[in-house]
């Protein structure tokens, strides 16, 4: 401290002086209308954190004048601290970066139908675990277990908390202290830290890599397999690809080969999808019907990536291995919650017609979505911009790919249509920041210096408020 004030300047020594106090400030604040509803030690946080920030910047040379330190200046400071702080730290935003299944932003948003269902069983009590035919307890998965038989053909199914638990509890339950055979050019790492072999390590199961990276054959397989074997595994490859000189072993071959061997086979199909996306023009995906019909034992895959419902794990298969799964005590902790089983099961009986899926879903109708359309939007969006009215405010339709993400589909360019938008006196990132701190918040990306939105994850009910938050920005310069 002593050493501090040695080396403050007169000047600096000044505006330290004119800090105001808290408690006068906290008089100040008693006298607004807006601070009605805040509660008191969060006004106090606010005050304490805007003068420390103001200190810290006097200090730092950081260009505080003295009429910063008026105590209008610093009210309003503090009343931006509150907004801030009165804010969900959750909250919706507004996903103008093209990716449909982003994971940084929630991956799939909902479809209409799933929302109303999940509103109604969380606002009331439901039948959870209640068996309303016969008036006593049930089981939770009734709720999607029929309705995922029917959609994938499997024997049984039952869902977890995510996919990531839904791989975890099937090697703990099927291969604990047992050999699982794998791949080598399957072992990957989706984002998040979720790594095969991490989690087989924690499954309790033994890794037995075979094969490279690039080729794996049916003959790799077969001489790992040994006594302490306990399962053949597949992984999808998600988020990369591998091209050239690659050779795999078609689920198929493994279910043979594990059927010779007295063998479970699994596959964690990572995403996971119902529909078969190259009638949409878009590159084929196996789908988990396939993986079923092909005769593995367990399939595992997500509710929230190219399903389009809500994060979850889904399992599916042999009834004996379902059956030792659900049971499982791990499960307990695993355990899908009420609200998000409610959209699964709304999200899923939107399965039983396609067509309808498509339009329903956001996630598919997005993907699906051809590029005339998106560029009716974004012709939309310039004519929004157009109507400000403000010669500094300029737009540009380009023609741009978007990506699935989610580790879904990572070589499908989806070609798409964006609005470069430039406004004079505003940099690319001066104008993303601003943009980002709108409420609600807008994501895009910025290229080449330029900021692009891509339109294909933008619905019509977007557009205007991008069109005030530009309009705000323009009246901020
Ligand atoms: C995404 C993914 C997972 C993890 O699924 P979550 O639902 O995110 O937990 C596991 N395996 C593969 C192959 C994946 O692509």
């Amino acid at each position: 401290m002593a050493k501090n004030r040695i080396d403050v300047s007169e000047p600096m020594q000044d505006l330290l002086r004119r800090l105001p106090a808290v408690d006068r400030l906290m008089e100040l604040a008693r006298a607004e209308a807006c601070f009605e509803w805040v509660p008191a030690p969060v006004v106090v946080t606010c005050i304490r954190a805007v003068i420390d920030a103001d200190r810290r910047r006097i200090r730092e040379g950081g260009g505080v004048s003295e009429q910063d330190l008026a105590d209008p200046a610093i009210m309003q400071r503090v009343k931006e601290a509150v907004r801030a702080a009165m804010q969900p730290k959750l909250r919706q935003v507004v996903n103008a970066t093209g990716v449909v299944i982003h994971t940084n932003l929630g991956r799939s948003p909902l479809a209409e139908e799933a929302v109303d269902n999940l509103a109604a069983v969380a606002r009331r009590y439901s039948n959870l675990e209640y068996d309303l035919a016969e008036g006593r307890r049930g089981s939770r998965y009734m709720a999607v277990r029929d309705l995922l038989c029917e959609l994938t053909g499997a024997q049984d199914a039952m869902v977890v908390n995510n996919n990531a638990g839904a791989v975890l509890i099937s090697l703990e339950t099927i291969a604990r202290g047992r050999g699982v055979i794998v791949s080598r050019g399957e072992l990957v790492e989706i984002g998040g830290s979720f790594r095969i072999p991490d989690v087989m390590a924690k499954s309790g199961a033994i890794l037995r890599e075979v094969g490279t990276t690039n080729r794996t054959h049916l003959r790799d397989y077969e001489g790992a397999i040994d006594p302490a074997a306990g399962l053949l595994l597949k992984v999808h490859w998600s988020n990369y690809s591998i091209v050239g000189f690659t050779a795999q072993v078609p689920l198929k071959e493994l279910v043979a080969l594990g059927a010779r061997h007295g063998l479970p086979v699994m596959e964690d199909l990572g995403s996971g999808t119902l529909i078969d996306f190259s009638k949409y023009g878009l590159l084929r995906e196996p789908t988990v019907q396939d993986s079923v019909a092909s005769g593995a034992d367990v399939v595992t895959f997500s509710g929230d990536k190219l399903l389009g419902g809500p994060q979850a794990g889904i399992i599916v298969g042999r009834t004996d291995m379902i059956e030792r799964i659900r049971k499982n005590p791990i499960n307990r902790a695993l355990r899908i919650d009420k609200l998000t089983l409610a959209a699964l099961e709304t999200t899923l009986r939107l399965y039983r017609d396609e067509e309808r899926a498509v339009a329903a879903i956001p996630t598919l109708r997005m993907l699906t979505e051809k590029q005339d359309s998106i560029e009716a939007r974004a012709r939309e969006l310039a004519d929004h911009l157009a109507a400000l009215d403000d010669a500094r405010i300029s737009s540009e339709l380009v023609r741009r790919p978007s990506k699935a993400g989610g580790g879904a589909l990572p070589l499908l360019d989806l070609p798409s249509c964006c609005l470069r938008i430039r406004i004079r006196g505003v940099s690319a990132n001066a104008l993303e920041l601003s943009l980002r701190r709108n409420d609600p918040p807008i994501i895009a990306r910025i290229e080449d210096d330029a900021y692009m939105m891509d339109l294909r994850t933008v619905p019509a009910g977007d557009l205007p408020i991008i069109a005030s938050a530009l309009s705000a920005v323009l009246q901020t310069i």
